[in-house]
């Protein structure tokens, strides 16, 4: 059995960049061999996994679409046959396409379903396959806190947001049971190449409504994540989590 065998595996989708990249990072750091997903951007989810090797941890990009319920399917099982069953799927991929209802293209609500919301489902289904053999195994997913609160101009982003929490307590009942524990992660906003398409003007407004007075970082997130894939959260599943500096309470 080669080194990277001997660790759990712990699958993070959208891991490129951004905070999918810190949650890849902080879970190498506490002994997951990590499956690094990507989309598109191979070079950057390979020297992440070089960063994460050159700092002693394990960790190999994983390309594929979260929207191709085919190639979801195929990936997560070559993985749970090469390293074990999938003991940790953090759904972090996603994409926001912003603008008001009245102006919604269909194709444009269709991708923001297939990867929000459909993508998530899918690498559910696929690892959660493997964790009931296993009798354990955490799911956390990464929807955000405007699935809470709601906001002009991201209608289809929120009802993909908002659906992947039914979605998690849906599974979180059907699967406590077996060990395998479901949490939803609210995070507010927190600085990555999505928030960073947004205009000085438009940060200013976003930080006067958030009380703690500062935009989060993705380690904000990745720190809870880590809780979460941990025994030490043995006993909370079901939850939403926000992680958005009191902006939604
Ligand atoms: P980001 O910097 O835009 O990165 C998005 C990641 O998702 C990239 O790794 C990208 O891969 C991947 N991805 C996109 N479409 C994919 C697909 N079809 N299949 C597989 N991977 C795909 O995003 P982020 O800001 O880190 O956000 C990560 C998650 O947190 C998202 O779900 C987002 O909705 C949520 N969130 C973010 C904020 C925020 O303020 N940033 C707030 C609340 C919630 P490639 O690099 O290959 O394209």
């Amino acid at each position: 059995m080669s080194e990277t065998a001997k660790k759990p595996l712990a699958i993070v989708t959208g891991a490129s960049r951004g905070i999918g990249a810190s949650i890849a990072r902080r879970l190498a750091a506490d002994g997951y061999h990590v499956a690094l997903n990507y989309s598109s951007n191979e070079a950057k989810a390979r020297e992440l996994a070089d960063q994460i090797q050159a700092d002693g941890g394990s960790a190999e990009p994983v390309g594929f679409n979260v929207a191709e319920s085919a190639q979801v399917d195929e990936k997560i099982e070559a993985l749970g046959k090469a390293h074990g069953p999938v003991a940790v799927l953090v759904n972090n991929a996603g994409i926001t396409i912003d603008g008001l209802l009245m102006r919604l293209k269909d194709e444009d609500l269709d991708k923001t379903l297939a990867v929000d919301l459909k993508g998530a489902i899918y690498c559910t289904r696929a690892a959660t396959r493997q964790m009931m053999r296993a009798r354990k195994g955490s799911v956390i997913q990464i929807s955000s806190v405007i699935g809470e609160m709601g906001n002009a101009g991201q209608s289809a982003y929120a009802a993909a947001k908002a659906g992947l929490i039914g979605f998690s307590k849906s599974i979180a009942k059907e699967l406590a049971s077996r060990q395998i524990r479901v949490n939803t992660i609210t995070p507010g906003f927190i600085e990555t190449d999505m928030t960073g398409a947004l205009t000085n003007e438009q940060k200013e407004g976003i930080l006067r409504s958030v009380p703690l007075g500062f935009l989060g970082t993705p380690e904000d997130i990745a720190a809870l994540v880590s809780f979460l894939a941990s025994p030490s959260s043995r006993y909370i599943t079901g939850q939403v989590i926000g992680v958005n500096g009191g902006l939604y309470i």
